[in-house]
């Protein structure tokens, strides 16, 4: 189904009509008049909770370090729900990127895999890009996933399915998953995801997912040309990136890499997690790994390069610019964190948090900026002891005492050894938890962050902030 959102004839309403559109939460009551914020910088860590910010801050500062937004002024916990699509009521207590996404973007509480549509009744719902696109803003998306995984789509797409990226996985895909054959255009839906993306009007799309934007489209297009014709400027490297320099409203898509883009860092000889080995004398735990930078990070731009080039060419008329709503996912914390790897997980924390830095050192000149950083699910990894709390009290016990699952165990520079357990699933990839997630907030609006939340008041509170007051 198509968002009413989009149309061009929704320019010409009134503001107040086009919010008031949006089938959101109830509102948060914003506490003080000048909220409204000209900016908003939406930063999303996938999978990140408060164990894997801990896992991150104790690797790479210490005990006593912090990351960027440990020092926003606003901060809350927010309670991530779901429901399932049988009866669109049910609780399920495990979520995945595409109900979450959908509660930050659109204010709604929907089942998994789905992307900006109601569980079981499979409406579209508005998302705060749309209703600031609608408000006059720019807008802008990044990620280090493709630009059609499921965190950065639902800001731009409504499908029933996520894994419905590119026009050939309406069917299914190639490796099993379902796919949408009911959101086909053909039977009245809006298409793929990367189709969607195509006539989203985004001004700023930097990411991967070449493979699903080079497919042809319904109408028999290839989606990414009809993108490029379509007024986009098409760049493929950091040094591409580099050279773009702002002309007007041109768009900017960036692609580097066919879909999720290598991490920043890596373990030593791309090292993982290990199984405990039992011997006679007692488990072996694997060697310690060493975080190094990724050798197949190429060329590409990071984070906080992309981060950079975003702002700058929504907010490059200055005083004259119409505000902007930006998203921006550190992506493979999740990604990473599902296969087991450690240095892969922190060094994408820490490019979130120097992501954040660019958008704080923006908002000192730019106060009306809102700035929220928070996360969609909680993940796998814990920090436990090593060895065994047990072990030292009962050093006589017979029974061996280990982790069942893998560990990886790392050695920070402030001393000590890090052992990183990965337990929720014995022989496949590690899951999702169910578990509230952080949001640290500052700007115009951010005092609403505070307390005991609901993931989906995200959205009202980005809502209220766009709002002219
Ligand atoms: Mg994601
Ligand atoms: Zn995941």
């Amino acid at each position: 189904m198509k968002s009413h959102l989009k149309m061009g004839g929704c320019w010409s309403l009134p503001l107040f009509l086009l919010l008031g559109l949006a089938n959101a939460t109830p509102a948060l009551a914003l506490e003080e008049q000048g909220n409204r914020a000209k900016n908003i910088i939406l930063f999303i860590g996938d999978g990140v909770d408060a164990h894997q910010l801990t896992i991150a801050r104790a690797y790479l500062y210490g005990q006593d370090g912090s990351l960027s937004f440990d020092q926003f002024d606003h901060q809350a916990s927010a309670r991530v729900r779901t429901v399932s699509d049988d009866d669109g009521t049910t609780p399920v207590y495990v979520p995945d990127s595409a109900s979450t996404g959908s509660a930050i973007a659109s204010g709604i509480v929907t089942s998994r895999g789905r992307i900006g549509t109601t569980a079981k009744t499979d409406r579209d719902v508005p998302t705060i890009l749309e209703i600031a696109q609608a408000a006059g803003r720019r807008t802008g998306v990044v990620s280090t996933a493709s630009i059609t995984d499921a965190t950065p789509a639902v800001f731009m797409a409504h499908t029933s399915v996520r894994f419905c990226q590119g026009p050939r996985d309406m069917d299914g895909t190639s490796a099993g998953l379902p796919g949408c054959p009911k959101d086909t255009r053909a039977e009245g839906g809006s298409g793929s995801i990367a189709e969607q993306i195509a006539r989203a009007q985004v001004d700023v799309l930097l990411g991967g997912g070449t493979r699903y934007l080079s497919q042809r489209g319904e109408d028999g297009e290839i989606v990414l040309e009809q993108m490029t014709k379509g007024g986009y400027q098409l760049v493929k490297s950091a040094k591409e990136l580099a050279a773009f320099t702002p002309n007007g409203r041109q768009r900017l898509l960036g692609l580097f890499g066919n879909s999720t883009l290598p991490t920043e860092w890596a373990g030593e000889r791309g090292r993982f997690a290990e199984e405990v080995k039992l011997s006679e004398e007692g488990p072996i735990y694997p060697e310690p790994i060493t975080c190094q930078p990724n050798p197949l990070f190429g060329k590409r731009p990071t984070l906080v390069e992309m981060t950079k080039k975003a702002i700058a060419t929504l907010a490059h008329d200055g005083d004259r610019s119409e505000g902007f709503f930006l998203m921006v996912e550190s992506a493979s914390i999740d990604k990473q964190a599902h296969a087991m790897n450690p240095c892969g997980q922190i060094g994408e924390t820490l490019a979130l948090s120097d992501s954040v830095k660019v958008a704080m050192k923006f908002a000192q000149s730019e106060k009306d900026t809102l700035i929220i950083v928070t996360s969609d699910h909680g993940h796998a990894p814990q920090l436990i002891p090593y060895p065994s709390l047990f072990v030292a009290f009962a050093p006589d016990n017979p029974i061996p005492m280990y982790p069942p699952g893998r560990v990886a165990l790392l050695e920070p520079a402030a001393g000590g050894v890090m052992a990183i357990s990965y337990g929720t699933n014995a022989k496949y990839l590690e899951e999702h938890t169910g578990t509230a997630i952080p949001v640290f907030a500052q700007g115009p609006g951010a005092a609403a962050v505070k307390g005991l939340i609901n993931q989906s008041d995200l959205f009202s509170i980005m809502k209220a902030a766009l709002a002219d007051q």
